[in-house]
């Protein structure tokens, strides 16, 4: 069966990174005046290349629901057929594209979570951090401890660096964490892989429980903490078998491979 067809227009392109070649960009859907998907949910886009073949690729929404429009974050493959393509579209130009799809969302009922993301690994946890921590309107975040620890090579590949320090600024229960893995040498932030930090805040978390007074009354079933982790399958992997070690259940761990 074909599945519907929407067309995305382009209504404004930010560059998140020169070096990185990576696009911050803002569409609007013609068709529709509302778009309902669950934040971290992806698009399938849909272009013909040079042989006349039909190419889908998948791309994370960056963005949290707001009305008729979605926001990507991709970053130029070298030789690569769909990000160049969206990386030189320009404000009033349209792609075709069918979804929401996938299942890298929220669980309910919410938990403290850690949020785990390389490069545009990002994309779907600022779907997540915008719709927990709104601008406008009501917290829905529900007092959950969230942490976000986002890896990148270079200082200069941190994407949403200001958004994410400001929500950090203004929420007690949000914490940014972001690591390089090739600092230069003035840096004095983290440094290191993220699996490294995602293990420092397990731990301690979990010497801060056990430290806590004997709760009484019978904790619901399920887990308390879930790990969201998105990027390409060599980090997403490694911090799964960390988690593993650490005694985390895989069902406490969602992710989302790009690759
Ligand atoms: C669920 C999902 C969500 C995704 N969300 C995003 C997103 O939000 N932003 C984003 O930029 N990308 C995202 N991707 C990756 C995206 O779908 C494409 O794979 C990527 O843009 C490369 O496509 P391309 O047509 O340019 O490269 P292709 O023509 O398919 O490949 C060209 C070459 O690049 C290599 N390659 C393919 N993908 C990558 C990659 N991601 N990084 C490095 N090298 C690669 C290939 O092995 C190949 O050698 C997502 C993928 C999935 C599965």
């Amino acid at each position: 069966m074909d599945r519907p067809l929407f067309t995305a227009r382009l209504q404004q392109k930010l560059m998140l990174s020169a070096p990185a070649e990576c696009y911050h960009l803002e569409f609007s859907i013609d068709e529709l005046s509302h778009f309902d998907f669950a934040p971290g949910q992806f698009v399938s886009c849909v272009a013909v290349d040079e042989r006349g073949k039909s190419q889908t690729r998948a791309y994370s929404v960056a963005s949290a629901p707001r009305a008729n429009q979605f926001d990507l974050c991709v970053n130029r493959v070298e030789g690569g057929f769909f990000s160049n393509l969206l990386c030189d579209l320009e404000p009033g130009q349209t792609i075709p594209f069918h979804g929401p799809h996938g299942l890298f969302t929220l669980r309910q009922p919410l938990t403290d979570a850690i949020f785990i993301a390389t490069g545009t690994g990002i994309a779907p946890l600022r779907g997540f951090v915008e719709w927990l921590f709104p601008e406008s309107g009501d917290d829905r975040s529900q007092g959950r401890t969230i942490w976000l620890v986002y890896g990148t090579r270079h200082e200069t590949e941190i994407y949403y660096q200001k958004y994410f320090q400001k929500v950090a600024a203004e929420r007690h229960n949000f914490h940014y964490l972001s690591t390089l893995s090739r600092p230069h040498e003035g840096w004095e932030g983290l440094r290191g892989y993220v699996q490294q930090h995602v293990g420092e805040i397990v731990t301690a978390r979990a010497n801060q429980n056990h430290s806590a007074p004997v709760i009484t009354v019978a904790e619901p079933a399920g887990f308390d903490v879930h790990a969201y982790i998105c990027g390409l399958n060599d980090m997403v992997s490694a911090n799964r078998s960390k988690l593993t070690e650490l005694g985390w259940q895989r069902k406490q761990i969602i992710f989302e491979r790009y690759d």
